[in-house]
């Protein structure tokens, strides 16, 4: 049984009996539960499991009548939340997805008894295995076999389940990238065929999608499609105005670096694109930052003293790990260790460690407050950066007579 497999890590092997009890439960009570999705086809390639799903022809009703502590996630779904110990477990009733007419959601999902239609409903062969109480995996649709072959392969006619769902496609390069596995030939065309309607899909579950894929070993071939067949029906990548080729990357990174990057490449005009993604502002800022270092590096004559003080280290070792595997060609390219010498020479890391503020300039120069407190104050901060000036309150009030 595939518990007893000696590389399985223990946190996964405990999350595993955790499910193995909460199953052996369900089933006490008269009803069948299996572990299902991500859980059994990382299982199976050796790959580390963060949450298990759990499918069951026990209503959610019932699922919330005999456990303790339960949190109804989605219940018209069918999906309750188990607390088991410190684990979580969602809990899904088996369904069968019923008529769709916007290629993103059934309009119904119905409630079924047998297991089998609830994994035909499922996206991909290797996300439709199952693993019972006993620790036997079902396979209804050879997901076992293109496990081995490394095939990203739909459920049933690949057409017709991109016509239901259009972010399956998404899905398919998703998977493609995380797993480094190839899409096989149907889907692959279904996926030439339907790209289009990706148009109709969320951009929010879109951006779910796509920061995993950029973070996958597999990202080249999935962006190869991405920039083939899909990017122009997705809001943001649609307007890129530059050329594509150079979005084509070959090593994981983040969506936020990989983001910033593409910023750095573009235009204004896409840079004001950006909110359509609809990610968090925190994210927002992030992207631009690494833009902003990004164009750092292309600076003429730029002030590495500068650079380390104005950005986080580590954001800018972020970048140039992306610069060096993805070989660009940028004006100024620079060591780390430099890059920590220099951040380390800094007599201040921010402005509020400058010997003077605001407030003593315009009583020391006896000047009213306008724009050039901001200017001189920012002249004071970079002349103290580069050494020129001491951090000092007197040399600083005596730098001011001459330069204000
Ligand atoms: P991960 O490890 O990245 O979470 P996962 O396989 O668990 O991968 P989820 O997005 O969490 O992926 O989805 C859980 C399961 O639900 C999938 O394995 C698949 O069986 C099913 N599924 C999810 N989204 C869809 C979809 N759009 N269409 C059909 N089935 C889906
Ligand atoms: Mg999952």
């Amino acid at each position: 049984m595939f518990l007893e497999k000696t590389d399985l890590n223990q946190a996964t092997k405990s999350l595993f009996y955790a499910a193995q009890a909460v199953i052996h439960h369900i089933e006490s009570q008269g009803y069948k539960a299996y572990i299902v999705g991500g859980a059994v086809r990382n299982i199976l390639l050796d790959k580390p499991v963060n949450d298990i799903d759990i499918t069951t022809n026990c209503l959610p009703e019932e699922i919330i009548n005999i456990f303790d502590r339960t949190i109804p996630v989605g219940i018209e779904h069918g999906t309750v939340l188990v607390l088991w110990e410190e684990y979580q477990f969602e809990i899904t009733t088996f369904r069968k997805d019923g008529d769709y007419h916007d290629h993103r959601r059934p309009d119904q999902v119905y409630f079924v008894s047998d297991l089998k239609s609830d994994l035909k409903r499922r996206d991909f062969t290797i996300n439709a295995l199952a693993i019972d109480e006993s620790g036997e995996i079902i396979d209804y649709f050879e997901g076992q076999d293109d496990l081995l072959q490394k095939n990203i392969r739909a459920v049933g006619d690949a057409e017709q389940r991109f016509q239901e769902d259009a972010l399956r496609m998404i899905r398919a390069i998703r998977f493609q990238s995380v797993l480094n596995f190839d899409i096989e030939e149907n889907t692959l065309n279904a996926i030439h065929k339907l790209s289009p309607m990706v148009e109709h899909v969320s951009i929010e579950r879109i951006v779910i999608e796509f920061k995993k894929m950029i973070e996958g070993t597999g990202n080249s071939k999935a962006l190869q499609i991405f920039y083939q067949e899909m990017y122009r029906y997705i809001p943001f990548f649609k307007c890129l105005k530059n050329d594509i080729k150079k979005y084509q990357i070959h090593h994981a990174t983040t969506f936020e670096i990989y983001l910033g990057y593409i910023i750095f490449c573009e235009t204004n005009e896409c840079i004001k694109r950006l909110p359509n993604l609809k990610i968090s502002n925190q994210e927002k800022n992030l992207i631009k930052t690494y833009a902003d270092i990004f164009r750092y590096f292309n600076i003429p004559g730029y002030s590495i003293r500068q650079f380390v003080y104005r950005y986080e280290i580590n954001l800018i070792k972020d970048v140039l790990k992306f610069i060096h595997h993805e070989k660009l060609d940028l004006n100024n390219m620079i060591d780390i260790q430099l890059l920590k010498e220099n951040y380390h020479l800094l007599p201040i890391h921010s402005r509020s460690e400058l010997a003077i503020n605001g407030h003593d300039l315009m009583i020391h120069l006896g000047k009213k407050q306008g724009a050039w407190l901001k200017q001189t104050l920012e002249d004071i901060e970079n002349e103290v950066i580069e050494g020129r000036l001491t951090n000092n309150r007197e040399k600083i009030l005596e730098w001011t007579k001459q330069n204000v």
